[in-house]
């Protein structure tokens, strides 16, 4: 008996003597975990922000109209958690939710690719506009593939080539059809392909289509439109560089490219004189280190010419496929060497941990590089040590949850490994990879997505939405009139939305 009072003493203090002392202890323990409740938040990525009251109230709003949604979808029996988004799209666009997040100023879009920006049916429309585009409607092969999209003067058709506009004109299924194969879909969770192979078809079907010049500006053109409607006033997108030609000129030298950018920045600079732009030079993972270096070479060369334009280095293609980041570190050695030599610093901006898997270790490079941001770092939440380095370093992640869904990293978006990092502190800005591809245009599907999926609150957008200025490759004084401009959108927002949801 006495040991047993005494367990008992031990577990659960002193014998109860009436209802006084549960009250202190119930006190004692709320504390407590109020005091944990703090402790985590202080952690968090955005624990740095305070709100204004005006936030406050379209944050009190917003939560609300989530919650509405929410009920609404249980209600109607609609599989928000297990449906892919190519089948919620249409509910993502009809809900009220949408509407605000596409007028919120989304500040820049740090991760994009030069091949996917631009939507399918835009393409599609714009090339049968010349003459000379033409598509190929035999079996795949090893040259080319059913639906592969190209640019030929009349006499030097590839058999199995037809005019895009005839074949379009002649036969009116062609163009769904055409659509759906340059679009990238998961269209139920459950289903499996082969993403990365599928994924790579789609660039393959509109690869060539960029180096015709006037495909080029306008396909830029496009792009930037789309990105300023929707309300981002920066992108940087990962540049595969490649000689322009036209018919009549032939080839043209590689920096063209910059320059008929530049042209095209100024004809935006018309109507949106906040927009910016900066190009990450791209190659790829599959290449061998000589190549790597041959490519560095270049990428230190076009920087020194434009400094401005130019902010950085990346290697991209599937992780499973292409060769390690480890595996060119002598490549990377030489990094200071070339930068002695140009007169031009070259930040990396490496895809890295774009994987489920342990045994994808490419983000503990990260921290030995001078690697400013990282493109996805979805393993990183397996590797404590580096993502701890990765907090310490202020480096960011750019996460792309669509993308990371269609590509088959993530099923259910709660599940995001983004949330882990945003909780652990780790920076990150939102971003959508290839929307061109995923069948969207501009940032707002995403940004819904983890509003929606990983509960944030008015702090957290507004964080991940500075994140992506403070964290860009904008220089000093860019930076500051980027956020000038900012400030000034946000706040016009907060108290538009105040007003017209009141
Ligand atoms: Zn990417």
């Amino acid at each position: 008996m006495m040991k047993k009072t005494l367990i008992y003493i031990l577990f659960l203090g002193l014998p109860l003597t009436g209802s006084q002392h549960i009250i202190a202890q119930e006190s004692s323990y709320q504390q407590k975990i109020n005091l944990l409740d703090k402790e985590n938040k202080a952690i968090s990525f955005d624990a740095d922000l305070k709100l204004s009251d005006a936030e406050n109230a379209l944050d009190k709003k917003l939560f609300q109209f989530r919650k509405e949604f929410l009920t609404e979808t249980e209600n109607q029996k609609i599989p928000l958690y297990n449906s892919s988004f190519n089948q919620l799209k249409p509910l993502i666009e009809s809900s009220k939710l949408f509407n605000i997040i596409q007028s919120m100023p989304k500040g820049g879009l740090l991760h994009t690719h030069s091949g996917g920006i631009t939507d399918a049916k835009w393409i599609i429309a714009t090339v049968r506009k010349y003459k000379e585009g033409y598509v190929y409607v035999q079996k795949d092969n090893d040259q080319y593939i059913f639906g592969q999209i190209a640019f030929f003067g009349k006499d030097n058709v590839p058999a199995g080539f037809v005019s895009i506009d005839e074949k379009l004109s002649s036969d009116p299924g062609f163009e769904k059809q055409l659509q759906e194969l340059l679009l990238l879909k998961r269209d139920q969770l459950c289903s499996y392909t082969d993403y990365w192979i599928e994924f790579e078809k789609r660039f393959k079907r509109t690869g060539s289509l960029l180096s015709y010049r006037p495909f080029f500006k306008a396909y830029y053109q496009k792009g930037f439109q789309d990105l300023i409607k929707d309300n981002v006033q920066h992108a940087e997108i990962r540049f595969i560089f490649d000689q322009l030609y036209d018919f009549e000129h032939g080839k043209y030298p590689l920096n063209t490219s910059i320059t008929d950018l530049q042209d095209i920045l100024k004809e935006i600079h018309k109507t949106a004189p906040q927009f910016t732009l900066k190009l990450i030079y791209s190659s790829f993972k599959f290449l061998d280190p000589k190549g790597v270096d041959k490519q560095l070479e270049a990428a230190f060369q076009l920087k020194k010419e434009f400094p401005d334009m130019i902010s950085g280095f990346d290697l991209v293609a599937d992780e499973a496929a292409g060769n390690s980041i480890y595996s060119f570190r002598e490549s990377w050695m030489k990094l200071d060497g070339l930068s002695k030599k140009y007169g031009v610093g070259m930040p990396l901006f490496l895809h890295a941990g774009e994987s489920n898997s342990v045994f994808n270790k490419n983000v503990l490079d990260l921290t030995l590089l001078n690697n400013k941001r990282i493109g996805h770092g979805l393993n990183l939440i397996y590797f404590p040590k580096t993502l701890e380095l990765i907090k310490k370093q202020n480096k960011l992640v750019e996460v792309s949850p669509i993308s990371n869904q269609i590509l088959g990293y993530v099923s259910d978006m709660r599940n995001h490994p983004a949330r882990v990092l945003l909780s652990n502190g780790v920076q990150c800005s939102i971003n959508s990879d290839d929307p061109g591809v995923y069948g969207y245009e501009g940032l707002s599907y995403d940004f819904w997505v983890a509003f929606v999926y990983w509960e944030l609150d008015v702090k957290a957008l507004k964080k991940l939405v500075y994140n992506s200025i403070n964290y860009s490759s904008l220089n000093e004084k860019e930076k500051k009139e980027a956020i000038l401009y900012l400030d000034k959108q946000w706040k016009d927002f907060v108290q538009k939305m105040n007003q017209k949801l009141n």
